[in-house]
């Protein structure tokens, strides 16, 4: 059992992978400033620090008294479209936040660095799908740029220090605790307006695709990724282009009073379309998703809504 530190721990993905390693028996530290977490989605028994990892005498102190062994780090700005809006935001968060909390790592010794990057938008408009992780990184949004930009500082320190490291590149990860009011989760967003009688709105025509995969599988990746791996890149998806129109139809099964939707233009910095080949994932962790998207919709709207 070691003791891991989760960056972002009180967002979506972060939260559940806290609950996952304490599951397990292991002992987690969150760092989160709470811009779109929330303390309540933290476990209780997490050590729970409000801090900004762009503060890197905060981080020095948490890394001294807390000494984690392995270092999973989701903390983020997450949106292509907010990414797009204020670019250097994303910057300083993704991009100058990692290279604080990776600079105030170098004088403490790691057994394994975890990083959470974007398969769903590094490789921008490929013409390969699904994508290996071989394929060209061509992003069309800051947000895309800030997580290369993120992938080869983590490489860069890793490398200087000698630490392991697995950087995790996921598809459209899904699941409770997600912000439907967000830009970023559209089966959270449709969800919440199909649940409460509200037209949808398909940004393009509704033949987008993208590659979701279920929380639970990636908390199964995270966990993982703890042991085995030793200086990889990891596409983490379900390797299946799933179309706005078929989350829309998915979900619309469950809530059949429905208002015809609308259409937008797409936004700028957002891919047409996404699927990850994900055998290396399978050969370095031995993962692979077990979640349909059907079953995780169902899951997550079972939890959601008390259907
Ligand atoms: P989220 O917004 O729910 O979680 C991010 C967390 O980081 C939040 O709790 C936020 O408060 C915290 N945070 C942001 N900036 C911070 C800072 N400067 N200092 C400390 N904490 C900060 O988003 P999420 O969907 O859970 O994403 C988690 C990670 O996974 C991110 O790195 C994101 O880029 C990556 N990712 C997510 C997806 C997805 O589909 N959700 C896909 C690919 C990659």
């Amino acid at each position: 059992m070691v003791k891991i530190l989760v960056t972002g721990g009180a967002g979506f993905i972060g939260s559940h992978l806290v609950d996952g390693y304490i599951a397990h028996g292991h002992r987690v530290v969150v760092i989160d400033n709470l811009s779109h977490g929330r303390r309540r989605q933290v476990h209780p028994r997490a050590t729970f620090y409000k801090t900004d990892i762009r503060n890197g005498p905060a981080l020095r102190r948490i890394l001294q008294r807390e000494r984690p062994t392995v270092v999973n780090h989701h903390a983020a700005l997450s949106t292509v479209v907010a990414s797009m809006r204020a670019p250097q935001l994303t910057l300083a968060h993704n991009v100058m936040g990692t290279a604080e909390l990776l600079q105030a790592l170098s004088a403490f010794k790691i057994q394994k660095f975890i990083f959470a990057s974007t398969g769903g938008t590094i490789y921008g408009n490929t013409r390969q799908l699904p994508t290996p992780e071989t394929a060209p990184l061509e992003p069309i949004s800051m947000y895309a740029l800030s997580k290369q930009m993120g992938e080869e500082l983590v490489r860069y320190y890793a490398k200087i220090y000698h630490w392991p490291y697995v950087i995790l590149r996921y598809g459209n990860v899904f699941g409770i605790r997600q912000d439907p009011h967000g830009e970023a989760s559209v089966v959270a967003i449709f969800s919440e307006l199909l649940a409460h009688g509200r037209p949808v709105t398909f940004f393009g025509d509704g033949t987008k695709t993208r590659d979701y995969v279920y929380i639970e599988d990636v908390v199964e990746a995270n966990r993982l990724a703890i042991r085995q791996g030793h200086d990889h890149i990891l596409n983490i998806g379900r390797g299946r282009q799933i179309s706005d129109l078929t989350v829309y139809q998915t979900i619309q099964e469950y809530f059949p009073k429905v208002q015809a939707p609308r259409y937008q233009p797409i936004r700028p910095g957002e891919v047409l379309h996404g699927a990850l080949r994900c055998a290396a994932a399978q050969r370095v962790l031995g993962w692979k998703a077990r979640w349909t998207f059907a079953a995780g919709v169902h899951n997550y709207l079972t939890r959601m809504y008390a259907l």
